[in-house]
C-alpha cells in the first residue's frame, strides 16, 4: 500500500466512526484543486532543464489553504495528495484557521547551483501565482527548501503582487520570519510527549528514548525532551546510529543551534562519534520507554510494530506508521501519539508567523513559547479525552475529532 492508501485508512475508519454520510465523505475525500506544471531552468552551463511541479490543494473549509513545499527527487502527485490531506487534518486538530495543501518540484536541488536554485524557485513561484496568495495558500519549507527558498519565494510573488511576507511561512527572521520557528515541531513533540507521559503514569524525567533522524525535528526534539528531564540514549539517521546507556552528551548539539539556530544540525556521526555505534535498522526496536520516529514514512510496520520494546511512540515523522503497524502497537498496549499531534507544532508557529506578518506586528519569542505549549496541550488534551469517552486509541480519536471539525466547517460554509 502506498501513502494514500495508508491515510485512507485511518481517515476512512474516523469517517465510519462519526457515521458520515457518503456525501459527506466524498466531499472530504476529493482534492479541492490539483495542480501539475513544467518548470524550466536555464541551467548555469546555458542547457535547458524542465522539472516537474505540483500543489495539491485539499480543503480550505476552515482557512487557506497550508503546506509545504518539497524538493525532491522521487516526489509526484499520488505523495502530495497524501500530504495535502494529512495538513487539512493536521490544522483542524490543533485548530489554527488553515486548510491543507502540500507541494513541490521533482528535482534534486543538491546538484544545483544556488544561481540555479533561485531562478528555479522563482519560476515555481510565477507558475503558482494565480493560486497561492496570503488569503488562497500560503507554502512553506518541507524537505529541500528552507528559510532562503521561502525568502525568493516571497520577492517572486511582492514583485507582482506589492510587499507581501504573509504569502509564505517560514522565512529568514529579517524578513519577518517567526523566532522559534526552526525548533517549533522539536519543541511541539517535546510537550505532546510530555502530555503523554503524564496520560500513561510514565515519569518523563529519567525516561529512556531513542530517537529514528536527527535534523530538524529530531535533533529539536532531542534537546527540549533533554530539558524535560529525559535521557536520549539512542540515535540514529541515514548513515550512522549511536547509543549510550547512561545517556548521550547533547552539549555539542545546543552549542550548534544556539550558534545557527536556522541551521542544520550536526550529524550523528559529527556529534556522537564517541559513542558506541550499532545498526541503523534496531533504533526502533531499541529497549527504551519512548521511541520518537523522525525521519521518514512507512517505518513502523506491522512487524516492526510487534518487535517494539517502548511503552510510548510520539510521531514527529509524518506517516510513520502503516495501518499493520498501528494494529500492532494497539495489540500490544503501546501507546502511540499520532503525528497529526505530535508534529503540529511546525505549523502551529507557522500560523503565528503570518498573524505576526497580517498584523504588523511579529511575535516575541516568549510569546510563540508559550501560545505553543498552550496550543499542544489544548490537542492532545482534547485528543486524549476523546480517547476516553469513544473507548479507542489516541489517533483514532484524533482523526475523529478533525475531521468532525472539517465536516462540520464544510457543511456550514456549504457546497
Ligand atoms: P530533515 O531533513 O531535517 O532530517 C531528516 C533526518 O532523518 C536526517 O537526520 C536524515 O539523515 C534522517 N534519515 C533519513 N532517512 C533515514 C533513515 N532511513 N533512517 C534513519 N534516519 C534517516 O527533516 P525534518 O524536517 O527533521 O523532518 C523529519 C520528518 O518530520 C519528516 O517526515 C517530515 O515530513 C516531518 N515533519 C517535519 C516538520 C518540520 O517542521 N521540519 C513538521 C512536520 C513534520
Amino acid at each position: 500500500m502506498g501513502l494514500s492508501d495508508d491515510l485512507d485508512v485511518f481517515v476512512s475508519d474516523a469517517m465510519r466512526g462519526l457515521a458520515m454520510s457518503d456525501d459527506e465523505c466524498r466531499l472530504l475525500n476529493t482534492p479541492f484543486r490539483e495542480v501539475s506544471f513544467e518548470v524550466p531552468l536555464r541551467r548555469d552551463d546555458g542547457s535547458l532543464h524542465v522539472f516537474r511541479g505540483y500543489r495539491v490543494q485539499h480543503d480550505r473549509a476552515r482557512g487557506p489553504f497550508k503546506g509545504g513545499m518539497r524538493f525532491h527527487p522521487g516526489v509526484d502527485l499520488d505523495h502530495f495528495r497524501a500530504f495535502a490531506t494529512l495538513m487539512t487534518y493536521k490544522t483542524a486538530l490543533v485548530d489554527v484557521p488553515f486548510g491543507g495543501a502540500k507541494g513541490g518540484v521533482a528535482c534534486d536541488p543538491t546538484s544545483l547551483s544556488a544561481a540555479e536554485l533561485e531562478r528555479l524557485v522563482k519560476g515555481v513561484t510565477q507558475r503558482l501565482d494565480p493560486i497561492i496568495g496570503p488569503d488562497d495558500d500560503i507554502p512553506a519549507p518541507d524537505m529541500g527548501t528552507g528559510p532562503q527558498e521561502m525568502a525568493w519565494m516571497m520577492d517572486a510573488y511582492s514583485d507582482a503582487h506589492g510587499y507581501s511576507p504573509s504569502v509564505v511561512t517560514g522565512k529568514p527572521l529579517v524578513l519577518g520570519g517567526c523566532p522559534g520557528r526552526a525548533s517549533a515541531t522539536g519543541t511541539g513533540v517535546a510537550v505532546a510527549t510530555e502530555r503523554a507521559c503524564a496520560h500513561i503514569g510514565l515519569d518523563l524525567d529519567g525516561a529512556t528514548v531513542a530517537i529514528q533522524g536527527f535534523g530538524n525535528v529530531g535533533a529539536h526534539a532531542a534537546l527540549q525532551l533533554r530539558a524535560r528531564g529525559a535521557r536520549i540514549v539512542a540515535v540514529s539517521d541515514v548513515d550512522d546510529a549511536r547509543r549510550s546507556a547512561g545517556g548521550l552528551d547533547l552539549d555539542d548539539v545546543a552549542r550548534a543551534v544556539r550558534e545557527d539556530p536556522e541551521g542544520d544540525p550536526p550529524t550523528v556521526a559529527e556529534a556522537f562519534g564517541d559513542a558506541e555505534p550499532f545498526d541503523i535498522g534496531d533504533l526502533l526496536t531499541q529497549d527504551v520507554d519512548i521511541v520518537v520516529p523522525a525521519a521518514i514514512g512507512g517505518v513502523i510496520d506491522g512487524d516492526v510494530g510487534a518487535a517494539l520494546r517502548c511503552r510510548l511512540v510520539v510521531e514527529g515523522a509524518n506517516n510513520p506508521t502503516t495501518p499493520e503497524g498501528h494494529a500492532a502497537m494497539r495489540d500490544a498496549g503501546i501507546t502511540a501519539v499520532p503525528d497529526i499531534l505530535a508534529n503540529a507544532g511546525g505549523v502551529t508557529v507557522s500560523y503565528f508567523e503570518w498573524a505576526g506578518n497580517r498584523g504588523g506586528r511579529p511575535w516575541s519569542a516568549a510569546q510563540v513559547d508559550e501560545e505553543l505549549e498552550a496550543v499542544m496541550v489544548r490537542a492532545f488534551d482534547a485528543t486524549a479525552d476523546r480517547a476516553g469517552e469513544d473507548g479507542t486509541d489516541l489517533r483514532t480519536a484524533a482523526f475523529r475529532i478533525a475531521v468532525d471539525r472539517v465536516r462540520h466547517a464544510q457543511a456550514l460554509r456549504g457546497v
